[in-house]
C-alpha cells in the first residue's frame, strides 16, 4: 500500500483531528525514518520528543520483546516487579516521594490535578484553584485541557472544568497576585513546548515556588516534554533554581511505548488513597519494562553532557543561517524564530521533501527535538538542510 492509498483511507475513516505531513513512514532506525519507497529521513522531531533514544532502540526493543513473550498484562490488582522497580527509579532520581502510573501525558496531569485538589481539601479549601501561565499546554482531557488556557477557550467543546485560572506568561507579579488561600497548585512547564519552545524565566519559577510556599499550595512542573534528558539533565527542573513538589512525565519515558507518571515529593506522597484513582492498563510490565531500559540509557552523565553540547552546536549553527532571527530552548529542545515573511509551514513541508523531519508549532517558528543519541555530523547535516531550504524560501 502506498501513500495515496493510505491517505485515502485516512481521509475516509479517521476523525479529522490532525493535519499530517505528506509521508507514510514504514520503518525507523536510530536517528532515521524510512518511507514506503525506501527514502531516508533525518528525524529532528522523534515523534514529538518520544523516541529520544532513536527509533527502535535495541535495549528498548529487547525489553519489550522479552516481556511480551513472558507476561503482557495483569492489571493493578496484583504485584508486578517492573512497575515497582520503575517507581523506585523515578522517585530516587527526582523528588523522593511516590509515583502513580498512567498511559499518557494528559493522564499524568489529571493525576497531579487530583493530588493537588485533594491536598487542598485536606487544608480546608472548599473550591481549590489551579494556576498556570496562559500559553501552556497540559493535555487534551478535560482537566488538563482546562489548565491549557488557549485551548480551553473553544466554547464548542465546553463546558470546561471550574477551578482553573491563568496569568500572562512569565508575569511573576501577576502569578503572586493570583496565588492565595484557595490555590491548590501552580501547574507550569519549565519550558513551554507545544507553544513553540519558550523557556519560563527563573524569576517566574522562583515566584511560583515562593507563592506556593506562602499559600500552602503544591508546585507542579509538567515535565512531559522537558523530562527524560531532553534539556541535558534527567529533569529540566535540575537546571532551575526551584524544586517542585510534583512532576509529571510521559512522552520519552517509554521511547514509543505509551506510559505516563505522576511523581511526588514527600509533601504530596500520601495524598491519594485506595479508591481515589486508578487505571486498567497503567504500570503494566511491558511499558514499565521499556521505561526501565530507557532510564538505563538516558540517566548517564556522558549522554546528558552530550545533549547540552549538541544543543549548543545546533543553536549556534542555526543562528549563523540567513533567515534565522534567533533560537530558544535548552539542550536538544530548540525553537527557531524565523525572520519576518518566511512561511514556516512551507519551510517545514520543503524540509520533509529534502529528508528532514521538523515541526512547525506556530507561525514563524520551527520546533526541533532531535534524538538525544544524535551525532555532531548529523546535527550539522540537519542545519545544512535547513540552510538550503531557507535560501530558497
Ligand atoms: C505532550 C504534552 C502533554 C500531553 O501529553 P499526551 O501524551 O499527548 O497526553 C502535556 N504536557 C506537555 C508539556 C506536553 O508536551
Amino acid at each position: 500500500m502506498g501513500l495515496a492509498e493510505t491517505r485515502a483511507l485516512e481521509e475516509r475513516y479517521l476523525m479529522r483531528t490532525y493535519k499530517r505531513g505528506a509521508v507514510d513512514f514504514v520503518r525507523g532506525e536510530g536517528v532515521h525514518l524510512y518511507d514506503a519507497e525506501g527514502k531516508e529521513y533525518l528525524d529532528f522531531l522523534t515523534g514529538i520528543s518520544v523516541c529520544s533514544l532513536g527509533h527502535c532502540h535495541p535495549a528498548v526493543v529487547a525489553a519489550v520483546t522479552e516481556q511480551t513473550e513472558r507476561l503482557m498484562h495483569v492489571s493493578n490488582l496484583f504485584y508486578t516487579e517492573p512497575m515497582t522497580r520503575l517507581a523506585q527509579r523515578l522517585s530516587e532520581s527526582s523528588l523522593g516521594g511516590r509515583v502513580f502510573f498512567c498511559n499518557s501525558g494528559t493522564e499524568a496531569n489529571e493525576a497531579a490535578i487530583k493530588v493537588a485538589r485533594k491536598h487542598a481539601h485536606a487544608r480546608g479549601v472548599a473550591a481549590p484553584e489551579i494556576v498556570s501561565f496562559e500559553s501552556e499546554f497540559h493535555g487534551r482531557t478535560y482537566g488538563a485541557l482546562s489548565a491549557t488556557p488557549k485551548l480551553a477557550r473553544n466554547e464548542a467543546l465546553g463546558p470546561f472544568l471550574p477551578g482553573f485560572r491563568s496569568v500572562p506568561d512569565n508575569d511573576a507579579e501577576a502569578l503572586r497576585a493570583a496565588v492565595g488561600p484557595n490555590t491548590a497548585a501552580v501547574l507550569i512547564e519549565t519550558i513551554q513546548g507545544e507553544s513553540g519552545i519558550w523557556p519560563t524565566t527563573d524569576e517566574a519559577l522562583v515566584a511560583a515556588r515562593e507563592a506556593c510556599d506562602a499559600a500552602g499550595a503544591l508546585l507542579i512542573f509538567d515535565e512531559i516534554q522537558t523530562g527524560i534528558g531532553r534539556t541535558g539533565s534527567l529533569w529540566a527542573y535540575e537546571q532551575t533554581p526551584v524544586r517542585p513538589d510534583v512532576i509529571t512525565s510521559a512522552k520519552a519515558l517509554g521511547n514509543g511505548i505509551p506510559i505516563g507518571a505522576c511523581i511526588t515529593g514527600p509533601e504530596a506522597a500520601e495524598v491519594l488513597e485506595p479508591g481515589d484513582h486508578g487505571s486498567t492498563f497503567a504500570g503494566g510490565p511491558i511499558a514499565t519494562g521499556a521505561a526501565l531500559a530507557v532510564l538505563d540509557a538516558v540517566d548517564d552523565p556522558a549522554l546528558l553532557r552530550s545533549v547540552r553540547e549538541l544543543g549548543a552546536r545546533l543553536r549556534s549553527g542555526l543562528e549563523d543561517l540567513p533567515g534565522v532571527a534567533g533560537t530558544r530552548g535548552r539542550g536538544l529542545m530548540v525553537g527557531v524564530a524565523l525572520e519576518e515573511g518566511i512561511d514556516a509551514a512551507a519551510l517545514g513541508a520543503d524540509l520533509l521533501e529534502r529528508g528532514l523531519v521538523v515541526n512547525v508549532p506556530a507561525p514563524g517558528t520551527l520546533r526541533l527535538l532531535p534524538p538525544l543519541v544524535i551525532e555532531a555530523e548529523q546535527i550539522d547535516r540537519g542545519v545544512g538542510l535547513i540552510g538550503e531550504s531557507l535560501l530558497e524560501a
